[in-house]
């Protein structure tokens, strides 16, 4: 089967992150064990009770309770949602050497390519171990992989995580943290201010706070990152009931991409501060923080074997990525880990994302030489 044929039977089943995505998964295991490789699933119920699959594929040695494998192949098998109105969204859609459909591009297209790739080196003798990693839920949150991670499942030595890099090595990646923050006053007729607490000025307050963190923030810089130092948002803001009322609460939605090698926590710390101070000048001022997410960034040497293979094989220099993504996984498991897919990042998750027909092919060209230089020679 050629790899564009596997990437149209790949649309063709919808996987998007709300529903189960056990159908892809035995799909990616019927083809694994067909290619030679043992398969084990490691399912868990999502928050809505659905049942999801991370899905493991080895070849050159068995499963056992401390995994050790030389090269992993890392790809989510969930997409987006998309629009009812883009009738071809399961239908693999070719126009002017690009394949269009929902995760044509984000990240079915690098899955075809690791398991076109595993088929050709089924066929070559392995000298060191080879699994296939496929995930449950990484765009609502990296969610399978972080299940992998905390069970400790799988210690690759390298593993390259596939993403739309436009077949561009990426070594290190920012991190992902929100924190949701409660301001709490007290209510009160507007005519007489004495008798209540306004929880929109104290938020008004701490959103200044949070933007000299962010200035702060521009003093600890990595200059592989553009830009080069963690970034802070406050995206939302909500607060009051109405235009005479003082208002009893103030909601904020915080969120930061921390440079790797810095604790998802720090923001976390200044943010405390700045709420003792504001406690200080005012006693009445009440704050809840819920930190619902702290993701950290990973980071791979310049160096690194698997790196340097990469900017070989591809022809293209390591590079950086703003957006979260499994390879902050992998590393926790004690993988050097890189980023690297078909497509472009700036059309996945839009309706007609698409993946370009001849970066498909140099992608699996590109995993199979990966492969056969790590595993087999
Ligand atoms: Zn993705």
């Amino acid at each position: 089967m050629t790899v564009q044929e596997t990437l149209a039977q790949l649309v063709a089943i919808d996987s998007v992150s709300s529903r189960s995505n056990v159908e892809i998964v035995d799909y990616l295991a019927e083809r694994c064990t067909a290619a030679g490789f043992g398969i084990k699933r490691f399912p868990y119920a999502d928050d809505n009770d659905v049942r999801k699959v991370n899905l493991i594929a080895l070849k050159g040695t068995d499963f056992s309770d401390s995994l050790r494998v030389e090269l992993a192949l890392v790809g989510h098998t969930d997409t987006v949602p998309y629009d009812v109105r883009w009738a071809e969204a399961l239908k693999l859609t070719e126009d002017d050497g690009k394949l269009y459909g929902r995760g044509a591009c984000d990240t079915k297209a690098f899955i075809a390519a690791a398991l076109t790739a595993a088929e050709i080196i089924a066929e070559d003798k392995l000298r060191k171990p080879l699994a296939l990693i496929f995930t449950a839920d990484e765009e609502i949150g990296l969610i399978g992989a972080k299940r992998l991670a905390e069970a400790g499942i799988i210690h690759p030595r390298f593993a390259i995580v596939g993403e739309p890099t436009s077949l561009r090595p990426m070594r290190a990646g920012k991190g992902y943290c929100l924190a949701e923050i409660l301001i709490k006053g007290r209510e009160a007729h507007s005519a007489y201010p004495a008798l209540g607490t306004s929880a929109v000025f104290g938020g008004a307050r701490l959103v200044n706070e949070l933007e000299r963190i962010a200035e702060q923030l521009k003093g600890h810089v990595h200059p592989a990152f553009d830009p080069s130092y963690t970034t802070l948002n406050v995206g939302l803001i909500r607060g009051g009931t109405a235009k005479n009322v003082i208002a009893g609460e103030c909601r904020l939605t915080l969120e930061w991409r921390p440079i790797p090698g810095q604790e998802p926590g720090r923001v976390l710390e200044l943010l405390s501060a700045a709420i003792e101070k504001e406690k200080q000048r005012n006693p009445e001022f009440v704050c809840e923080v819920d930190a619902a997410r702290a993701d950290e960034g990973f980071e791979t040497a310049l160096d690194s074997q698997l790196v340097t293979l990469l900017e070989e094989l591809s022809g293209n220099s390591a590079g950086t990525v703003a957006f979260g993504t499994e390879a902050a996984q992998m590393t926790q498991l004690g993988a050097e880990a890189v980023v690297m897919g078909s497509g472009d990042i700036r059309v996945a998750h839009r309706t007609g994302e698409y993946v370009p027909i001849d970066q498909l092919q140099r992608l699996v060209e590109i995993l199979t030489e990966a492969t056969r230089r790590l595993c087999v020679e």
